[in-house]
């Protein structure tokens, strides 16, 4: 039986002016509360068995952080603090769950250069509220110039969405997936194997979600406004560690722009 303590969130310091935060509003309501420095921490206990092999695996994490910090430090004791004041990403990268296919790492870039959205298979869903806030966050907000959906290859969430078992509520988040494997069934059919047809449906998934980021209205309202986003696809070669750009032509858009665009 072992107790763990997960800290959540550190106390902090925070401003005690009301009509800034709700951290100040909630001061206002004077809760018992009156130090300036509050606790803002959520403990879960729990008393739930683990065995020794998950504990470990788990402690792995915060011995790797530990380390992490060790290294960033030695090179410059100021990284965090500079890290702290600001972010500045110029790219948004949306890709999939899939933990082999780590932006920052297989890009040589660094935390705080890539804002991140990733869901299963990389999809731009218009009635998904957090990919919408993020894509406008990104682009009103954080001023980023490259949007980039990333697929990649052994994806399992293609896979899901070629299968017919049942796997629940994910098979209504891969339908869009279904559905352009019927809008592309000829050049699909033109696959000689299912391993390419996988690899070509992965492509087109990854054309069709950066034409989804082409018709949001805030992506459209910064192009009207003159500035200078890109939007790209990529495969990521799982077997390679490579990104093949997919070539996104300003043609794609155009064909379907007239139908999508939006008068500000
Ligand atoms: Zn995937």
């Amino acid at each position: 039986m072992k107790n763990f303590n997960f800290l959540i969130y550190n106390s902090k310091k925070f401003s005690n002016d009301t009509s800034k935060d709700i951290f100040g509003s909630l001061k206002s309501l004077k809760s018992g509360n009156s130090n300036n420095e509050i606790n803002m921490g959520i403990r879960l206990n729990s008393d739930t068995p683990s065995s020794n092999e998950n504990y470990q695996r788990y402690m792995k994490l915060i011995t790797g952080n530990k380390e992490y910090v060790a290294e960033k430090m030695k090179e410059n004791p100021d990284y965090f603090r500079n890290l702290a004041k600001t972010q500045t990403p110029k790219y948004l990268l949306i890709g999939c769950s899939d933990s082999r296919v780590p932006p920052n790492e297989i890009t040589k870039t660094n935390p705080g250069e890539i804002s991140l959205l990733r869901n299963i298979a990389n999809q731009v869903n218009h009635s998904d509220l957090n990919c919408m806030s993020v894509i406008q966050y990104a682009v009103e907000n954080l001023g980023i110039n490259h949007i980039i959906v990333m697929g990649h290859t052994h994806c399992g969430g293609i896979k899901a969405a070629n299968e017919k078992k049942y796997l629940g509520l994910i098979q209504q988040w891969l339908t869009p997936i279904k559905d352009m494997a019927i809008q592309n069934k000829d050049e699909l059919l033109n696959q000689t194997d299912k391993v390419d047809f996988i690899e070509r449906l992965t492509e087109i998934n990854v054309k069709m979600q950066c034409l989804n980021v082409c018709k949001t209205p805030f992506v459209q309202k910064a192009w009207k406004e003159g500035r200078d986003i890109n939007v790209s696809g990529w495969l990521m070669d799982i077997e390679t560690g490579l990104i093949k750009d997919l070539t996104i032509t300003n043609e794609e858009w155009n064909d379907i722009k007239s139908v999508y665009d939006y008068n500000f």
